[in-house]
C-alpha cells in the first residue's frame, strides 16, 4: 500500500530515505530548513553568534566544517551502494583522493538527488515546525517557509533525519568562568588565520582536534593538546613542529589567564578551542513531546521502508541517521545507503521520550 511520507532534513539521510521512498511508489516530501540539500556537507564561513554554541538564543549554524576538512573515511565506505562514491569531473575540477574535501561530498550528494529526482520532491527554506498524531491515524506536519508563511500538511507517516552532529559538547574545565580568554568550540573554527600568533589550547585529541591542530600549527605561536586519553605526567612535543605540545587534561583555568595542565605546566592561553564533538538537535523538543508515539528501531535498513511501510503502523515514527555510535559498515548499508547508518534511535533517547 503507497503512503504519503513526510522526511524531514535533506542530509545524506533525508536523501536516501526519500530514494528509497520513491522507488518503492510512494509519494513523500523532503523538507529542508537549509538552501540546499547535503545537510552537513554544505560548508559555510558564517559562525554562530556564540563560539560557544550555548546560549540558546545564538544564531544557530547546521554546519560544523571547516575549511581544510577531508573525509576521515575511504570513499568506498562512504558511498551508496546504488550510487558508488566514485571521482566524478565537476565542472573541469576532480578530486581524485581516496579521502577526498568536503566539497567532493556535497557535489556526491547533490548529485545523487539529482539523478535520483530525489531534488524534485525537497521543499527548501522550509523548516518543520513539529510533528503530531492526529485522529485516523494521520500525521500533521507543520512548517514554516522562508518568507514565514506557516502551512500543515497531512501524511501517513514521518521520517526523522534532522542530523547528529550540529550541537557543540564541552569539556568540564574548573574556573573556566572566571578565565579572561576566548573560548570557542571546534563547531565555529573556519580557517587558521584569525589565530595568527597566538596561544591556543585545544581540548580533545580525536577526529577535529587532530585536523585544527595541524592547521593552526602554521598560524599560532604555540599549539598545546589536552587530552584525556594519555597519562597524567605527559608533556610531549609534537613530531615535525617546533609549537606545538601534547598535554594531559586541563585540571583548571585560573583568572590571570592561565591555565593548568594534570602533568603541572602552567601555559597562559589567549584561547582554548573545545574540540569535543558534536550532538543533535532536540528533537525530543522539536516533534516528540506532544506525541504518544510509538518509537521503532531497526539497524537493518534492508527491511526498513519495505517492511515499515508495507505494514499499518501508521502511526509509527522514524528518526533516521548516522548514528555516531556505530562505525560505518558495509553490512550495515541498504541497497543504497552507507553514508547513513541506518541505525535508528539511542536506547537513552528511547527511555527520554517514554
Ligand atoms: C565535522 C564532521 C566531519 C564528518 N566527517 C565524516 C566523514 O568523513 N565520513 C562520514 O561518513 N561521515 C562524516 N561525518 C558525519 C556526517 O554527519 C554524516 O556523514 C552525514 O552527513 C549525516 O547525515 P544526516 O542526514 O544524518 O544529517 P545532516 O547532514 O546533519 O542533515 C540534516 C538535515 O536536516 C535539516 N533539518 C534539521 N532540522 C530540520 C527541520 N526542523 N526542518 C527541516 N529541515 C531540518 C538540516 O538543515 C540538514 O540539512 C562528519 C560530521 C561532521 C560534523
Amino acid at each position: 500500500m503507497f503512503r504519503h511520507v513526510a522526511v524531514i532534513g535533506a542530509g545524506a539521510a533525508g536523501l536516501v530515505v526519500g530514494h528509497e521512498l520513491l522507488r518503492e511508489g510512494h509519494t513523500v516530501v523532503v523538507y529542508e530548513k537549509g538552501e540546499q540539500v547535503g545537510g552537513s556537507w554544505i560548508y559555510t564561513s558564517e559562525t554562530e553568534s556564540d563560539p560557544l554554541g550555548v546560549d540558546p538564543n545564538r544564531y544557530p549554524v547546521h554546519s560544523s566544517l571547516y575549511k581544510s576538512l577531508r573525509v576521515n573515511l575511504p570513499r568506498e565506505l562512504m558511498g551508496f551502494q546504488a550510487y558508488p562514491f566514485v571521482a566524478r569531473n565537476y565542472e573541469g575540477s576532480v578530486d581524485l583522493r581516496r579521502y577526498p574535501g568536503h566539497e567532493e561530498v556535497l557535489r556526491y550528494l547533490q548529485n545523487f538527488a539529482r539523478e535520483f529526482g530525489v531534488d524534485q520532491v525537497v521543499r527548501l527554506h522550509t523548516e518543520v515546525l513539529n510533528a503530531r498524531l492526529v485522529e485516523s491515524n494521520k500525521w500533521k506536519v507543520k512548517s514554516r517557509k522562508k518568507d514565514d508563511v506557516v502551512e500543515e500538511e497531512t501524511f501517513d507517516a514521518v521520517v526523522v533525519c534532522n542530523g547528529h552532529f550540529s550541537v557543540p559538547r564541552l569539556a568540564q574545565v574548573p574556573g573556566i568562568d572566571s578565565w579572561p580568554g576566548k573560548q570557542m568550540h571546534s563547531h565555529n573554527y573556519r580557517i587558521p588565520n584569525p589565530f595568527q600568533d597566538q596561544v591556543v589550547i585545544l581540548i580533545g585529541h580525536y577526529a577535529s582536534g587532530l585536523d585544527i591542530k595541524r592547521d593552526l600549527a602554521g598560524f599560532a605561536k604555540e599549539v598545546h593538546i589536552a587530552s584525556r586519553s594519555v597519562a597524567d605526567e605527559t608533556h610531549e612535543k609534537q613530531p615535525g613542529y617546533d609549537n606545538m605540545w601534547l598535554h594531559s587534561m586541563v585540571e583548571r583555568a585560573s583568572e590571570d589567564g592561565t591555565v593548568v595542565f594534570r602533568n603541572g605546566r602552567v601555559v597562559s592561553a589567549d584561547v582554548i578551542m573545545h574540540c569535543t564533538g558534536l550532538t543533535g538537535t532536540s528533537t525530543t523538543t522539536l516533534f516528540l513531546k506532544p506525541m504518544a508515539l510509538l518509537l521503532w528501531m531497526t539497524i537493518v535498513l534492508g527491511h526498513c521502508t519495505s517492511t515499515f511501510f508495507r505494514q499499518s503502523w501508521h502511526q509509527a515514527f522514524h528518526l533516521l541517521g548516522y548514528h555516531r555510535r556505530l562505525s560505518l559498515s558495509p553490512s550495515l548499508n541498504s541497497r543504497a545507503s552507507g553514508l547513513p547508518v541506518f541505525c535508528l534511535v539511542e536506547l537513552c533517547f528511547l527511555h527520554k521520550t517514554r
